[in-house]
């Protein structure tokens, strides 16, 4: 990498990397309740006319529209059809059937009068043996009758490849028969942090340790862009060590994230054990995150971030969200124009992404100082304000594109 390699150059270079592997990720089959969230990989098509049958819309009573057209008028109830009658039911004519809901229409008839229209004289031990219905208006013919597939017919289009599986996608595929769709394969991304000082969020602090922030972030940042984590773990920063682990790591996902090890010091693990296999460490002109690095192993790409944990969430929040939620078929996250509630600062040559509060009133004002270790300040903030490459002062009232947290 050129030592100044801008933002936008080092975003393509990372989309260049995690091509082939996006290119090659493929489908699986999925049950329904699971495939919520999922991307269809095929054209769905209905084996089945929706409704699947001709049925009532309403409880009431199954009628001939020619024998309650000079409504009111009294007809006799011959039968009961439940939601779910299994068999057949043929009307005669100038009689009624008690019909509920969904239930099957009977053959010859053709409206459905509902209950609220009708007044029923139950027959014989309150049963409906002899019952009498009296109908208080007509119907024409058709009304409240859901005739079968005039929803959806047999052969037509259900869900097409590409959907981004929501609930009422689900319930359509239901409706159908439908129990399990081909969907596209999420990406699996593992995590590796490093650095000697790290202890999980778990285990027992000791001096001159602290907790591991990035390992919980970028896991938690996969997840809410539609990818699965293979691996989240952590390395110190013993070249062997780390080795050890990414080969582990590197062999069960099909992208590998790291954070930390890749600045100018001493014992920058990931920089001393990638350089060698290829890797491109370099900077890249932007604060927080100036140093990133991009590597391949076994044909798995690596993309290397700083350790600092206001860096690396936002160098994942610039290169990595927007391509993973590309590839979840999530909607590309918000940028917004914003007015400056203050003047701000910004250092010549370098694009920075300042944490900032987005008020509903339009402005936005910066939240937490420069430094890349202030991980509670960024807590407090919901965007990061994108201020160009070679902008060094802008006042307040300017307006700055926002990138929505
Ligand atoms: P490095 O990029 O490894 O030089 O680390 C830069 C700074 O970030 C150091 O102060 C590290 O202690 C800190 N740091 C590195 N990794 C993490 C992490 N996973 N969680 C919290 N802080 C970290
Ligand atoms: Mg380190």
């Amino acid at each position: 990498m050129t030592p100044a390699a801008t933002v936008d150059d080092h975003a393509m270079l990372i989309d260049r990397l995690l091509a082939p592997v996006i290119g090659s990720l493929g489908s699986e089959t999925v049950a329904l309740p699971a495939a919520l969230g999922r991307v269809t990989s095929t054209d769905i098509h209905s084996d089945v006319d929706l409704p699947l049958f001709r049925n009532s819309q309403m409880d009431g009573f199954a009628v001939r529209a020619s024998d309650v057209a000079t409504a009111p008028i009294a007809l006799e109830v011959t039968g009961d059809i439940p939601a779910g009658h299994a068999s057949p039911v043929t009307l005669i004519p100038g009689t009624a059937l008690r019909i509920m809901t969904g239930a099957p229409m009977p053959e010859g008839a053709d409206a459905v009068v509902p209950v609220e229209d009708t007044e029923l004289v139950l027959g014989r031990d309150d049963g409906l043996e002899g019952a009498i219905v009296t109908i208080a208006r007509g119907r024409e013919a058709g009304e409240f009758v859901r005739e079968r597939g005039s929803d959806l017919r047999r052969g037509d289009l259900l869900i097409a490849a590409g959907t981004r599986l929501a609930p009422r996608h689900l319930a359509a595929l239901a409706a159908a028969g439908v129990g399990s769709v081909d969907a596209r394969r999420r990406l699996r991304v593992g995590v590796i942090t490093t650095g000697a000082e790290l202890v999980a969020v778990d285990e027992e602090l000791a001096l001159g340790r602290i907790f591991d922030a990035n390992r919980i972030a970028l896991t938690a940042g996969i997840i809410d862009a539609g990818a699965v984590v293979s691996v989240a773990t952590s390395s110190d920063d013993d070249p062997r060590t780390f080795r050890h682990i990414l080969d582990d790591v590197v062999g069960a996902s099909d992208l590998v994230i790291t954070s930390g090890g890749v600045s100018k010091g001493a014992f920058e693990v990931v920089r001393e054990v990638l350089e060698p296999l290829g890797a491109s460490v370099g900077s890249v002109a932007m604060q927080p995150g100036g140093p990133q690095g991009t590597a391949v192993l076994d044909g798995v790409p690596i993309v290397c971030f700083p350790g600092n944990p206001v860096s690396t969430q936002v160098s994942f929040a610039v290169f990595l969200a927007p391509v993973l939620r590309r590839v979840a078929g999530l909607p590309p996250e918000t940028r917004e124009s914003r007015v400056l509630a203050a003047a701000v600062e910004s250092v010549a040559g370098k694009r920075q992404f300042l944490r900032g509060i987005a008020d509903d009133d339009g402005t936005v004002a910066v939240v937490a100082g420069p430094s890349s270790h202030l991980v509670a300040a960024m807590a407090l903030a919901n965007a990061l304000i994108d201020i160009p490459h070679d902008t060094t002062r802008l006042e307040a009232g300017e307006k700055v594109t926002v990138w929505m947290l």
